[in-house]
């Protein structure tokens, strides 16, 4: 890895790298050493099918060879089918694309400002969850509590108010004549994990309808396939009026999306909003092949039997190490180690020992594996994690 030339010519966003990156193949990574890595972060939940899944890379090469990009000037049947598809697994309405998480979420609080538009006073705040996380965008950003995304970049867009997350009353009090929407993530990806309870999301719900606003979930990081349902919050029974997805998604390649029921699927008009990338012929290929996937290896299944699995030998683990291992958190193959010291330590050894995962807020260790993931390679990770555990030393 050419360290100073990386720091010479890219803009300083990312901390320093650790190392590089140079190939990857099912639940494996490779850097330009030769060192093999179990891949337990999925590229921040992204690389749901592993890497280079042959039936994606196959229908990537030859969409490539037919239209990679005409704009939404026309009709893109590779579009039209994708949306038809996320329809019946999510329900009545309609899909808009996009590239990226932050930009679903974008959509999602300008479907808001449009719904806020049509009511007499005008109404614009959008309550949103402590330790929620969705993008960087300046409108992403203003919904995103911790001041470690926010500082330096006031003033941010007004109007977004912060409850407590899975504390009902706190949403309910904050509620006024100028509410319109309510925006959350069914379980808490950046934040440290933390899912929202089946009675807070339905009780949600039933605000909603009472103050006729919209009710919101952020599902880039929880959706497509990786708890166990489709979408993080299909376990709890209830139903938002509109859905961010992306991550999952594209399976690596950049593609989001919105759900919007039939009821509110008309707010947007023609000119109202786009994108240029937004569901392009490439980026829904890449999509359909994991939808392919996720029905053919019955991923879904997959994440929550084997998610399962994981969860008892990290349950183990927290036997074994009162001291350092607080809680596990999560549900499918999207879990955590609530830890009683920073992650990062954690993170390092077990990059030394051959395995990645990643850190998350409030102490805790993130583990995303592909929802392909073998029984063995769990194995090897719980190993590793035990090894990794017992190194740490506490002061
Ligand atoms: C990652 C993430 C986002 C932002 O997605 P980008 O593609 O990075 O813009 C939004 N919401 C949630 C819940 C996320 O995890």
């Amino acid at each position: 890895m050419d360290l100073p030339k990386h720091q010479e010519f890219l803009i300083g966003n990312y901390a320093p790298p650790p190392l590089e990156i140079v190939r990857g193949k099912g639940s494996n990574l490779w850097d330009s050493q030769g060192k093999e890595y179990l891949d337990f972060a999925s590229g921040i939940a992204v690389t749901n099918l592993g890497h280079s899944h042959p039936h994606w890379v196959k229908n990537i090469q030859q969409q490539s060879a037919e239209l990679v990009h005409c704009s939404n000037l026309f009709s893109i049947p590779e579009q039209v089918s994708l949306a038809e598809r996320l329809v019946k697994k999510i329900g009545p309405g309609k899909i808009l694309f996009c590239n990226s998480g932050a930009e679903a979420n974008e959509a999602l609080i300008k479907l808001s400002r449009l719904h806020g538009n049509q009511t007499k006073n005008k109404r614009s705040k959008v309550l949103v969850a402590t330790n929620g996380f969705h993008g960087r965008t300046l409108g992403a950003l203003s919904a995103t509590e911790s001041i470690k995304y926010r500082q330096g970049f006031e003033p941010l867009l007004p109007g977004f108010v912060f409850c407590r997350y899975n504390d009902l009353s706190d949403f309910e009090q904050s509620i006024d004549g100028q509410t319109v929407a309510i925006l959350v993530e069914s379980i808490q990806g950046e934040g440290g994990l933390e899912a929202a309870s089946d009675e807070f999301l339905l009780g949600l719900e039933t605000l909603c309808s009472k103050h006729n606003l919209l009710f919101l979930m952020d599902e880039v990081q929880a959706g497509i396939a990786r708890t166990g349902e489709f979408l993080g919050y299909q376990k709890s029974g209830t139903r938002p009026h509109a859905i961010a997805m992306a991550k999952g998604l594209g399976g690596g390649f950049p593609i989001g999306a919105i759900w919007v029921d039939q009821q509110h699927s008309q707010l947007f008009t023609p000119g109202s909003h786009g994108t240029t990338y937004g569901g392009s012929p490439l980026a829904c290929t890449a999509a359909h092949a994991v939808l392919d996937v996720i029905e053919n290896e019955n991923l879904i299944e997959q994440a929550k039997t084997k998610g399962e699995g994981f969860k008892i030998g990290l349950q183990n683990l927290a036997v074994q190490f009162p001291q350092k291992i607080t809680e596990i958190k999560g549900r499918g193959l999207m879990l955590g180690l609530g830890l009683t010291f920073d992650p990062s330590l954690l993170v390092a050894n077990l990059r030394e020992n051959g395995l990645i995962a990643v850190g998350a807020a409030r102490n805790t260790l993130r583990l995303l594996p592909p929802l392909t993931v073998k029984d063995d390679e769990i194995l090897r990770a719980l190993n590793i994690l035990r090894s990794g555990l017992a190194q740490i030393k506490l002061d």
